[in-house]
C-alpha cells in the first residue's frame, strides 16, 4: 500500500492538547512534515507515564521547530494568548481543537459544576479556538483551516457519558456552523471524531473531583451504569483492535492540505469501522 508524504513548511500549526495522546501524534507528525508546532496544553510534561519528553523537545529533537505555551482552553483569554504567540511564526496556518477531558456520570448523578466543567473544557474550548484563530486569519488576510477532535460519541450515546457525549455532540454542530459562516472567507473547518483510541484519556485529575453525594432515589441501582473500562472490547470494533495515536492523526494533516479544499463541514470518522454499528 501507498502512503501519503505531507508539506507543511512555512506554516504554522497550534494543536491544542498537545502534550499527550493524540495531540501528541497530531504535533509531532506536523512538525515532521516542516510545520512550525506551536503545543498549547495545561501541562508540559506528557501526561502518560511510558513518555518523558515534551512534544516541543520531541519534535525540535527531530530536526523541527516547536514551542510550547501553557493554555487552559476552557479560558478565552489563554486562547487568544496562544494564537498571538503563533504571530511570531507568521500567524495561524492550522488550528487543531484537540483538547479534551472525559467524566463519567449518570444524568441522575452528575452534579451541575462537573457537567459544566467538561463542557467549558469541550465545547467552549473548541468555541474559543475556532474564533481565536478565525479572527486571527481574518485580521492577517491569510486565510487557513481549522480542525476540531469531536468523537464516536458525537453522534452515538453511551449509558454514563452524559457529560461527554454532550460535549461531542456539540463540537459536531460547532464545527459545521463555524464551517458554514467562515466557507465565504476561504477558511475551511472540519471535525475527526477518533474511536477508542489507546491513550490515557479519562484518567482523573485530581483537583477535578467533584462531590457525587445525592439523595439515594438517584443512585441508579440495578441499572447501574457500565464500568467505561468495560464498554469497549476490541471484538466490538469491525477492524477487531483498538486505535492507536498514529491511526489518527494522519487525516488532520490530509484535512488540512489544499488535497482537501472542498472539504468543509465534515465529520471524518477514524474509529475502524465502530460508527458502523
Ligand atoms: P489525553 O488525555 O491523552 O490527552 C489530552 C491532552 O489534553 C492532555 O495533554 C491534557 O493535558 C490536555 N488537556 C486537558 N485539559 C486541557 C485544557 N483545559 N486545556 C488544554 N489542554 C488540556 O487524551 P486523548 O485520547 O489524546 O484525547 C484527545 C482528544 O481526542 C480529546 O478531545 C478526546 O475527547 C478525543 N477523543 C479521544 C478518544 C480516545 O479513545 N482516546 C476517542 C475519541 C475522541
Amino acid at each position: 500500500m501507498g502512503s501519503l508524504t505531507y508539506d507543511f513548511s512555512d506554516e504554522t500549526v497550534i494543536v491544542t492538547g498537545g502534550s499527550s495522546g493524540i495531540g501528541r501524534e497530531i504535533a509531532r507528525r506536523f512538525g515532521a512534515a516542516g510545520a512550525t508546532v506551536v503545543v498549547a496544553d495545561v501541562l508540559e510534561e506528557p501526561k502518560d507515564a511510558d513518555e518523558s519528553i515534551p512534544t516541543h523537545e520531541r519534535i525540535e529533537d527531530a530536526g523541527g521547530r516547536a514551542t510550547f505555551v501553557e493554555t487552559d482552553v476552557s479560558d478565552p483569554d489563554d486562547v487568544a494568548s496562544v494564537v498571538e504567540a503563533a504571530r511570531e511564526f507568521g500567524g495561524v496556518d492550522v488550528m487543531v481543537n484537540n483538547a479534551g477531558i472525559y467524566r463519567h456520570g449518570s444524568l441522575l448523578e452528575t452534579p451541575v459544576d462537573e457537567f459544566d466543567q467538561v463542557l467549558a473544557v469541550n465545547v467552549r474550548g473548541v468555541f474559543a479556538g475556532c474564533r481565536a484563530a478565525a479572527r486571527e486569519m481574518l485580521a492577517a488576510d491569510d486565510p487557513g483551516c481549522i480542525i476540531n477532535t469531536a468523537s464516536i460519541s458525537s453522534e452515538y450515546a453511551q449509558l454514563g457519558h452524559t457529560m461527554y457525549d454532550a460535549s461531542k455532540g456539540a463540537v459536531m454542530m460547532l464545527t459545521r456552523v463555524a464551517a458554514l459562516e467562515l466557507a465565504r472567507f476561504g477558511i475551511r473547518v472540519n471535525a475527526v471524531a477518533p474511536g477508542i483510541i489507546e491513550t490515557t484519556f479519562g484518567e482523573e485529575t485530581p483537583d477535578l473531583e467533584f462531590d457525587r453525594t445525592v439523595d439515594d432515589r438517584f443512585i441508579a441501582g440495578d441499572a447501574a451504569l457500565p464500568d467505561p473500562d468495560d464498554q469497549a472490547i476490541e471484538t466490538d470494533i469491525p477492524i477487531g483492535r483498538l486505535g492507536t495515536p498514529e491511526d489518527v492523526a494522519s487525516p488532520y494533516l490530509f484535512l488540512a492540505t489544499d488535497d482537501a479544499s472542498y472539504i468543509t463541514g465534515h465529520l471524518l470518522y477514524v474509529d475502524g469501522g465502530y460508527q458502523i454499528l
